[in-house]
């Protein structure tokens, strides 16, 4: 705490957007899942650019950490302060205005404090499509999603969050602020410094606007659940449907039946959608601009291909759109099953497509030479290579367990992903969950690289200490 600072700072800014009593404080130090608790002298609440400009200048001047924070949904810790009371939370949701919309270039412009699903319903309404995706979507915000370089349930078609930004405004730590809010398609003049934000985790400045690519809306949609033995099989199946339906092809989220049965447990209103278990399940969703009865049948062609040629075991289409949510349901209500089943171990990992099957049977070998008891939990986004693999503790352990295993399980895992040529994070960044990872896995030449970017933009160290680098 550094009373000089805070008195400028609320002199500065005000007492409507600097909040510094300690109870007010409170609900902004701990992340989503309740694993990392900081401090803070201040929560600061600007309203516009200038206001995080002002308020980054003093913090520099005065050598104060400083923590962005998007929706608080992140899941490795990065919108968390660290135990110090030394630190300034930026909370950036009073900046929820959309600049604007244009649907003949196809982009929206909104400040970063935008909620996501609030800019896909935007988007809608206009006749476009926002196609960034997520379960966290009505609580995470733009900014957030850009910096953390979200990816969701449709990257298997659109991308990342990356793929869908034009342009960004960001205040850097000096203050300054750097104004690339373009909706350019094409800008080929050097640097494309923008990129430097997306992914950055908070650590090279606060990011205030952004311009993001627009599509056109999807209004036919068409679920199936398919029911497959062996991941070698939705692998097979992969192959299959999208030879099938090509770009229509929205989402191929994959799940075992560990995960069916933790959401079945813990979920009200959902059940068993086949007369039997399967060792796993693949959500495929097709959507197109048009033409209801073309994309029904193409999927359901494509099934029955795929049974017929023993692709999958079973299948149900979705016959309604309530039909179509309760089978979302069964994929997306999993983070929300396994919060309530107790602490447990998150791996976000990416694997080229074809290793996945290889990978989860080494893995699982090399992990039960550790934690024979341990409980796995498999599911994400298969068709672009991203497993959530999470592990939890044995049935009749302590809570506790987790921490005590945290680090021998990770770099189990890790190191078979390194093996595999994956990634430790696929989309849910590093924050300082996976810190300690990152620098043992990234390459030197990279990790050098990163550290002379962020001495540039940042070189009193203040942005999201801890995080990251
Ligand atoms: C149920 C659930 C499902 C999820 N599903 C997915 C998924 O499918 N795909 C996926 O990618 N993620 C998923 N997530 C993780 C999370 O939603 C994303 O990481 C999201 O992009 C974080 O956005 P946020 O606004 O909540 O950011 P926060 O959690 O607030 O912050 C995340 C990081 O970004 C920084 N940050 C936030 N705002 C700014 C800003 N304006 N400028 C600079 N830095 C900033 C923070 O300092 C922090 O380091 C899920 C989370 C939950 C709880």
């Amino acid at each position: 705490m550094n009373p000089a600072f805070l008195d400028k700072l609320v002199q500065t800014l005000g007492k409507d957007i600097v909040i510094v009593d300690p109870a007010e404080i409170e609900p902004w130090l701990t992340d989503w899942r309740g694993v990392y608790k900081g401090g803070a002298q201040a929560v600061v609440r600007p309203t516009c650019t200038q206001q995080v400009a002002d308020c980054l200048r003093l913090c520099n001047e005065y050598r104060v950490p400083v923590v962005p924070r998007g929706g608080n949904t992140g899941l490795c810790g990065g919108a968390t302060p660290d135990a110090s009371s030394a630190n300034v939370v930026i909370a950036l949701d009073r900046m929820n205005r959309v600049r604007s919309i244009d649907t003949i270039a196809n982009t929206l412009v909104a400040d970063a404090g935008c909620i996501l699903g609030n800019l896909r319903r935007a988007a809608e309404a206009e006749g476009r499509l926002l196609p960034l995706s997520l379960a966290a979507e009505d609580s995470s915000q733009i900014g957030g999603n850009v910096a953390t370089n979200a990816g969701g349930v449709n990257v298997v078609r659109y991308g990342m969050t990356r793929e869908l930004v034009l342009g960004i405004e960001a205040v850097l730590p000096t203050g300054e602020i750097f104004n690339g809010l373009q909706t350019l398609r094409k800008d080929n003049t050097g640097y494309d410094l923008k990129q430097l934000f997306i992914g950055s985790e908070g650590t090279l400045g606060i990011i205030t606007g952004v311009a993001l690519k627009l599509l056109p809306l999807n209004r036919v949609r068409s679920v199936v659940l398919a029911a497959v033995e062996t991941p070698r099989q939705a692998l097979e199946l992969l192959r299959s449907v999208y030879g099938r339906c090509g770009a229509r092809l929205q989402a191929y989220e994959y799940f075992t039946d560990a995960c069916l049965d933790l959401v079945l447990t813990h979920v009200d209103g959902l059940q068993q959608p086949f007369e039997q278990r399967h060792g796993g399940y693949v959500l495929i969703e097709l959507a197109d601009t048009a033409d209801e009865a073309g994309l029904q049948s193409l999927l359901e062609e494509a099934i029955g291909e795929a049974l017929e040629n023993d692709l999958c075991q079973d299948a149900v289409v979705s016959a309604s759109m309530g039909q179509l949510q309760t089978l979302w349901r069964l994929r997306e209500e999993i983070s929300e099953a396994q919060r309530a089943d107790g602490p447990h171990l998150k791996h976000d990992i990416s694997l080229p497509i074809e290793r996945i099957p290889a990978f989860i049977e080494t893995a699982e070998r090399r992990l039960r030479e550790v934690a024979p008891d341990c409980r796995l939990f498999i599911f994400g986004h298969f068709g672009d290579g991203n497993l959530h693999y999470n592990v939890s503790r044995p049935a009749g352990a302590d809570r506790s367990w987790a921490k005590e295993w945290e680090t021998r399980i990770a770099s189990t895992v890790f190191d078979e992903v390194m093996a595999y040529g994956g990634s430790i994070s696929a989309e849910h960044g590093i924050g300082q969950l996976k810190r300690h990872e990152f620098h043992h896995h990234k390459d030197p030449m990279h990790l050098r690289l990163m550290l002379q970017i962020k001495q540039i933009f940042d070189p009193n160290s203040i942005m999201n200490p801890g995080k990251l680098l």
